[in-house]
């Protein structure tokens, strides 16, 4: 099986230079345009091997101002790509063309750096995954073990904000495949990710009343001081219960020294390592809401709530887990994998029952700074990997892995 993968040599050159030119866009989640026309670039790769391609709608996605109004942020759908459609096995494969860099970031250029990595945007984060999945795949559709198998690709476009947008898209397709395999970048030295937090954005607004802080200052309800208690509140959770954390990240309220502040709007980000976490951080920040004891006439609303379900590294992915061990292992590959606090589309497809490895991309590091780089060794390495599990599924040297329990 392994001399299935030869073509994969040579093809270094080939997925960098793809890589590079894919990254010279900006696809912040927020640009849209950039977002199509990185889409324009990739989409066609994928048809050129055979894949029909659709685009779904995304769902609408709120969010609240800093002016604490709820508002509808634009997002871009999603694409779907598939082959076979009549197959009875079938692998989905997920990767996201966003990044989060916006558009006037000043980190817009990627480099070859000459010291085996590239340097650049999106390159590990995960424009090179999505380059790896489509040499895995194009090797793979050369085989005769193809045909048993049918491919839906998903390539979203907001994961970098929790793929509100997109979470419907993935969850379908997870639901009428047997395993997942989503690309984002493995660490620098090959581990990949293993079990991973669930998290959830909560935006408590909180609204008083304005008044002159001189000449009426009894008559205003001060907002800040009423997040101030909210803060106070959430904040005290930490440390109540292991494994669960909140993040108070961002305050935006107030407008002037001498007025009293009518609008205070607090965002806090929360984790949790099992299921049963994510519930009770929800239900404690549910019950502080609901106890409007913030100060008189002040009043808090909620939005949000968890985005991304805890994902466990049992069952059918631990199972799938070995097999990308063994398949490492073959390639002459030490692959092992550790728990992480971060999250992304693994954990949505885990939620929908689909046993899944999460990061099957390149090798890199730094991401989401402007040090962000990808091994440039890894871009071919990590394609005849996924090709590899691919292939010991398909042929039937390997039982595919039983679909998670209670999903
Ligand atoms: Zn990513």
């Amino acid at each position: 099986m392994k001399s299935c993968l030869a073509p994969l040599d040579a093809a270094t050159d080939r997925m960098v230079a793809r890589t590079m030119d894919w990254c010279a866009i900006n696809s912040g989640t927020d640009n849209l345009e950039g977002i199509r026309r990185t889409a324009d670039l990739i989409i066609p790769e994928f048809e050129a091997i055979g894949l029909t391609s659709e685009e779904q709608a995304p769902a609408p996605v709120t969010h609240v101002s800093d002016g604490g109004e709820v508002i509808e942020i634009p997002r871009a759908g999603a694409f779907v790509l598939s082959n076979r459609p009549q197959a009875n096995r079938r692998i989905l494969m997920t990767g996201h063309l966003d990044t989060v860099f916006p558009k006037d970031h000043h980190f817009q250029k990627i480099v070859d750096r000459g010291d085996g990595t590239l340097h650049g945007p999106g390159c590990a984060d995960m424009k090179g995954g999505i380059c790896v999945m489509l040499e895995a795949i194009t090797v793979f559709e050369k085989t005769p073990y193809a045909e048993h198998v049918g491919i839906d690709v998903v390539l979203n476009a907001d994961e970098e904000t929790g793929s509100h947008a997109s979470a419907h898209v993935l969850a379908d397709k997870a639901r009428s495949a047997d395993i997942g395999m989503v690309f984002e970048p493995a660490l620098p030295d090959g581990t990949l990710a293993g079990a991973r937090a669930g998290s959830g954005h909560y935006t408590f607004t909180v609204k008083g009343l304005a008044a002159h802080a001189g000449r009426e200052f009894d008559k205003g309800r001060n907002a800040i001081v009423g997040a101030a208690h909210v803060i106070a509140a959430v904040n005290a959770l930490n440390g109540q219960r292991e494994n669960t954390t909140m993040n108070i990240g961002v305050i935006t309220g107030g407008v002037a020294t001498n007025v009293v502040p009518d609008t205070c709007v607090v965002r806090m980000n929360a984790r949790g390592r099992s299921p049963a976490d994510l519930q009770w951080v929800d239900e404690q920040v549910r019950n502080i809401v609901a106890s409007q004891n913030f100060g008189q006439d002040i009043e808090v609303s909620l939005h949000g709530g968890i985005h991304r379900p805890v994902k466990t590294n049992t069952g059918g992915t631990l199972a799938l887990f070995e097999l990308v061990k063994a398949a490492g292992a073959d390639l002459g590959l030490e692959i092992g994998w550790q728990a992480t606090g971060g999250c992304c589309d693994g954990n949505n497809l885990a939620d929908a029952g689909l046993p899944n490895v999460d990061t099957l991309g390149v090798r890199g590091g730094n991401i989401h700074s402007d040090k962000e780089f990808a091994v440039i060794e890894s871009f071919s390495e990590r394609a005849k990997l996924a090709c590899l599990v691919m292939l010991m599924l398909a042929s039937g040297a390997c039982p595919w892995p039983e679909r998670l329990k209670g999903n």
